[in-house]
């Protein structure tokens, strides 16, 4: 055991796991690993929070197979982690307290798709990007975005949303039913296919965003869209943040549908023209796309394209070619990589906040003259339509003397959303990194969630460590 390990395990004694991992080794063979290579895989790889790797990995095909897995945990009180492909940026699939990490990838299969409800069934392993291929020979598409190719399960577990979430709504918008396995082993359907319900507590949305703390989600019952007629994609300099953020604020105060706008800082821009091989300006840009009509998408661009103009920005530049829409939301969805060449060699951290959309000007504006002065490299990106952007960090976690400055400005930075009446998360969710803002944004709430978790998982044994810690370990 290493020493990292050994720290985990001093709350929890991690040998008296072996009885069940002995147990998921003889009943799903290859399909249960102990290989340190494979362990490390499933603990936090997309941030710097410290990894701390499970004891076990097992890859189950069927519902029926998640519950035996959890009952042999619950037997032995050894912690679950479920893992969707590992995305997430608030190291949610690291194994707190050691334990055993359910991989879903190989409950990745289309169960159903019933084209004229415009809705469909899936297992929770299949991944956005997966699905949509499904989908698109009928003409119907999934459009929750989160960048990464991350699995549906994953996405429902931490709230998630993305580019397409201003016209299409998050992850909460977008699910109809969920089955789970309870902390019991007991499996349970939320919900029907129903596009809407008013039968008893919503179960199902107290599972999106639960991060796997109150079950595993083995199927869920999705909505789906039609492939719009039209889509055009532009991007928009502007002359500084605030002017950008007006623009958007105008836009969605008219009504206009727009599908995506998106607000990238200078730092950003320079960091997609490095790694993309763009040429934009580098200065604060908007991307957008509009989907509809041909003559729907013709009047919302014209009508953004005059709000743009009235904020001192433009010209548009537009992407009509569809490899060159793809090649522009490419290099939107490549920030993260974009972003480790304004740093060779540092550390990359992303961190969210959300607020009211009127307070977004003033939130990021704050918020880029806090990165100057905090004498940070840091870009920022946000699918400001919903008042969410995002602080991609390139930092040096080994310097404690710059890790006090950043640890500073994410303190402020959360803070400040928070004073805003918005949210530390609008979409990354709370993980192990974002706990004690959760506890500053809702208060004695987080103790109606401890009751709730107590009441499910009385063992507390769903992903531990996770949301917010229980009094007992
Ligand atoms: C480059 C990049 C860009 C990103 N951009 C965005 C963005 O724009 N918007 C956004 O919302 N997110 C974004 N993310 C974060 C990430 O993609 C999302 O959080 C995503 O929803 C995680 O899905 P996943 O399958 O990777 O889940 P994982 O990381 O595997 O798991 C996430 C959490 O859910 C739990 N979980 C996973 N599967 C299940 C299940 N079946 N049942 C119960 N619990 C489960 C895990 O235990 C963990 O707590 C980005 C990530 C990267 C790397």
């Amino acid at each position: 055991m290493t020493t990292q390990e050994q720290t985990q395990a001093s709350a929890r004694d991690r040998s008296s796991y072996q009885p069940a991992l002995e147990k998921l080794a003889h009943r799903f063979g290859e399909r249960f690993s102990a290989n340190r290579t494979v362990r490390e895989q499933h603990a936090n790889i997309t941030s710097w929070h410290p990894v701390k790797v499970p004891d076990g990995v097992v890859f189950p095909e069927s519902t029926e197979e998640v519950s035996e897995i959890v009952r042999i945990c619950v037997e032995h009180r050894v912690p679950i982690i479920p893992f969707g492909v590992g995305s997430s940026l608030e190291a949610g699939v690291n194994a707190t307290f050691g334990g055993v990490s359910i991989d879903m990838g190989r409950m990745s299969n289309v169960l159903a798709i019933h084209e004229d409800d415009m809705d469909c069934v899936v297992q929770a392993g299949v991944t956005r990007k997966q699905l949509n291929a499904h989908l698109r020979s009928q003409g119907l598409f999934f459009p929750i975005d989160p960048g990464a190719d991350a699995s549906i399960g994953g996405m429902a577990s931490t709230r998630a949303s993305g580019t397409n979430a201003v016209r299409y709504g998050t992850m909460k918008d977008n699910v109809l039913a969920l089955t789970v396995v309870m902390p019991d082993g007991s499996i349970r359907k939320t919900g029907t296919r129903a596009r809407k319900s008013a039968a008893g507590y919503d179960i199902t949305r107290l599972f999106i965003g639960a991060e796997g703390t109150l079950g595993v989600i083995t199927e869920l019952t999705v909505k789906l869209y039609g492939i719009p007629q039209s889509i055009a994609a532009a991007v928009c300099p502007f002359p500084d943040l605030e002017a950008a953020c007006n623009a958007v604020i105008t836009t969605i105060r008219y009504g206009i549908p727009i599908a995506r706008i998106e607000l990238l800082d200078e730092a950003q821009v320079r960091a997609c023209n490095l790694h993309s091989k763009l040429t934009l300006p580098e200065v604060p840009t908007l991307f957008l796309e509009f989907h509809g009509t041909e003559v729907g998408v013709k009047e919302q661009s014209d009508t953004v394209a005059e709000i743009a103009n009235d904020w001192g920005g433009g010209p548009f530049e537009w992407a009509s070619q569809p490899e060159d829409r793809t090649r522009l939301w490419q290099a939107r969805h490549d920030v993260y990589w974009a972003c480790l060449e304004l740093r060779p060699g540092a550390k990359y951290l992303a961190t969210d906040v959300c607020v009211p959309i009127s307070r977004l000007a003033e939130c990021m504006v704050e918020t880029k003259a806090d990165i100057e002065a905090t004498g940070l490299v840091a870009a920022i990106v946000g699918h400001v339509g919903d008042g969410n952007f995002h602080v991609s960090i390139m930092a040096e976690p080994e310097d404690p003397e710059e890790m006090a400055r950043v640890k500073g400005f994410l303190d402020r930075l959360n803070l400040r959303a928070i004073g805003m009446d918005g949210t530390c998360t609008g979409e990354h969710g709370i993980g192990e990194g974002k706990q004690a803002f959760l506890i500053r944004e809702l208060g004695d709430t987080v103790e109606t969630m401890r009751a709730i978790k107590a009441a499910l998982d009385p063992q507390n044994i769903m992903n531990p460590g996770k949301v917010f810690t229980m009094p007992t370990a």
